[in-house]
């Protein structure tokens, strides 16, 4: 069985092309970019999906070799995500699917980003540190479902750095820049805030600001920032790790790139005798493989998609895992 994925919820539109052994076939993508300190329309990145949309499905065809009347599935992004975005990608799915009668089948995003990482870090049953720029989840397997231990009350990861970064005018995405700023700074103090298994980054991140405006040199903060918000996530994952007595912690989304958070993770899962992995960063971004290859696990296990919908708010906990 060959899957067709196709990627829409946010930025990117992408699209990937995997087999029923988990080999990636293609995987093409095209990113909307936003103007200058803005962050997304969802009307124009919906409407740059839909001019991109035939060129990326016909680049990764040919780089697999392939031609659609090949492809005997394709899955798409159901949510969540912006739903105009998500509207692109499904109106897309239902036009090949009806010209060629391809079955389709809708996953959800943040557990195909799961999916992939256990493809590629050959990891079985893990505790799951998903933070990318609008999500931050502690997730792991149990009864059915994908369970969600801990999370962000307000802002995802990624986004609180990039937030950070729009008050020091350091541009977006501000991630990369923090950390290296961060080498060669020092301890400041800030506040921290977990509460019970959630945490929260966006006042800490008004603090981080404040203490710029007040004088403190950019490395200091840059350093501070990453210290207490990676480690609020290293806690609330350990503590997940020690409940369920689990012994597998991997790491996926955009931050994942992040060596200061994958050091304190790594320390912390050694110390609990858990493998730690890194999902591969050219896979951990928003892409299509990771929709077609969750599109398999769940069609071969007779998973049911609500057709013609698009599930915006279609939250981690909610899908029924149908494969585990
Ligand atoms: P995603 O939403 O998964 O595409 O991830 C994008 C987010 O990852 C943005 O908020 C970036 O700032 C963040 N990011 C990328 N590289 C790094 C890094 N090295 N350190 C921290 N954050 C990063
Ligand atoms: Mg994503």
């Amino acid at each position: 069985m060959i899957c067709l994925g196709i990627e829409s919820t946010a930025h990117t539109f992408g699209a990937g092309i995997v087999d029923e052994n988990g080999n990636i076939l293609a995987n093409e993508k095209d990113v909307y970019k936003s103007k200058e300190g803005w962050g997304i329309i969802p009307i124009e990145a919906a409407n740059h999906h839909k001019e991109v949309a035939d060129d990326v499905i016909q680049k990764a065809l040919e780089s697999a070799s392939l031609q659609i009347n090949d492809i005997d599935l394709i899955s798409f992004s159901q949510g969540p995500g912006l739903a105009p975005c998500l509207y692109a990608g499904l109106n897309k799915t239902i036009e090949l699917s009806e010209k060629h009668n391809i079955p389709y089948v809708g996953v959800n995003h943040c557990i195909a980003h799961i999916e992939i990482g256990r493809l590629l870090a050959k990891q079985n049953d893990p505790v799951v540190v998903f933070t990318s720029g609008a999500n931050t989840q502690i997730i792991s397997y149990n009864s059915g479902k994908y369970r969600v231990f801990g999370e962000t009350m307000d802002i995802g990861l990624g986004n609180a750095l990039d937030k950070f970064g729009r008050s020091a005018g350091i541009g977006f995405p501000a991630g990369p820049k923090i950390e290296k700023l961060g080498r060669k700074g020092k301890w400041i103090g800030l506040p921290y805030v977990v509460k019970g298994m959630d945490l929260s980054f966006s006042g800490i991140v008004t603090e981080a600001s404040k203490r710029l405006e007040k004088g403190e040199r950019l490395e200091d903060v840059c350093f501070s920032i990453q210290e207490v918000l990676f480690s609020m996530t290293t806690e609330v994952t350990e503590r997940a790790l020690a409940h369920l007595g689990k012994d597998e912690v991997m790491l996926t989304g955009g931050v994942a790139a992040n060596k200061f958070l994958q050091e304190k993770l790594s320390i912390m899962s050694e110390e609990r005798d858990a493998k730690f992995d890194v999902v591969p960063l050219k896979l951990a971004g928003d892409n299509g493989a990771m929709i077609a290859w969750t599109g398999i696990l769940a069609h071969k296990s007779g998973y049911k998609t609500e057709p013609g919908i698009v599930l915006p708010r279609w939250r981690t906990d909610d899908m029924n895992i149908t494969w585990l």
